[in-house]
């Protein structure tokens, strides 16, 4: 017999449960055929990913499918953000308004926070965020979004070369607070690690109960956002652009991408 982390329960099998959802990671797969994934827990470490980080060792089936409405969601969301249809394609600097949810958003970046924080696995190390286990478990059997905790998490979705980075769950410092940041292939989720809330950097685009989400596309981050991936993505460039190169090889061409552009999500 096994115990779920989540319910406490003892069952026969615990499930296979992604950190995030593997189909963020085929999707962004389908279009680079390559990811790298980064660390610098141990020193700057990258490897060639062709799966989203896994553990089988944390939740049973019944609490695994408690994850399900949200991440669908996120991977829908991020989708309609990357593909920008029309008329919101000719106008790419604008601030677009979705109607998006917000609360299901939240509960993704939470649930996230969550199965990092309660997985075991080495690269996962880094975020601990035991005293939010009870609160956001209470929230998903609960069916209600995470949104009511009043945690302040900010989403970026990232294109370009950016998009086939996926980075493992680490502390990313600003110059009044440290946040989580849980980096799925495509995107960023920024987690404030207490009631104090998110940097100023990142909060004016944290996720607020609303049921529109304004959407900012920007070509380049400001310095102060820049910062919070730079530390995972200088050192570890020269990999990266090896593992770049051989997947160029094995695929035959890549599209051309541009550098830095990503999307910040906004509420009103
Ligand atoms: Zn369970």
């Amino acid at each position: 017999m096994e115990v779920c982390k989540m319910c406490g329960r003892q069952v026969e099998k615990l499930v296979r449960c992604h950190i995030y959802p593997n189909a963020i990671t085929k999707a962004v797969l389908a279009e680079e055929h390559s990811i790298s994934t980064m660390s610098i827990a141990d020193g700057p470490r990258t490897s060639s990913g062709h799966a989203g980080f896994l553990d089988p060792n944390i939740v049973c089936a019944r609490c695994e499918a408690l994850f399900g409405r949200a991440d669908e969601y996120a991977v829908h969301f991020r989708k309609k953000v990357l593909i920008l249809e029309p008329p919101y394609q000719a106008l790419s600097s604008e601030i677009f308004l979705f109607r998006a949810r917000s609360d299901l958003l939240h509960t993704f970046a939470m649930q996230t926070v969550l199965r990092a924080s309660l997985s075991q696995r080495p690269e996962n190390r880094l975020i601990d965020a035991t005293e939010f286990h009870n609160e956001i478990i209470s929230h998903l059997i609960n069916g209600e979004s995470t949104i009511k905790m009043g945690t302040e998490v900010c989403i970026w979705v990232t294109r370009g070369e950016f998009k086939s980075y996926s980075a493992a769950p680490a502390i990313a410092s600003f110059s009044e607070k440290d946040v989580w940041r849980i980096s799925p292939p495509g995107m960023h989720l920024f987690v404030a690690m207490s009631s104090e809330g998110l940097p100023k950097a990142l909060s004016h685009s944290k996720l607020t109960p609303a049921e529109d989400v304004i959407v900012r596309r920007r070509r380049n981050p400001d310095r102060e956002e820049m910062q919070a991936i730079e530390e995972l993505l200088i050192p570890n460039m020269e990999s990266v652009a090896k593992i770049s190169k051989s997947a160029l090889k094995r695929a035959g061409s890549m599209m051309p991408h541009d550098w830095l552009a990503y999307g910040t999500l906004k509420n009103k």
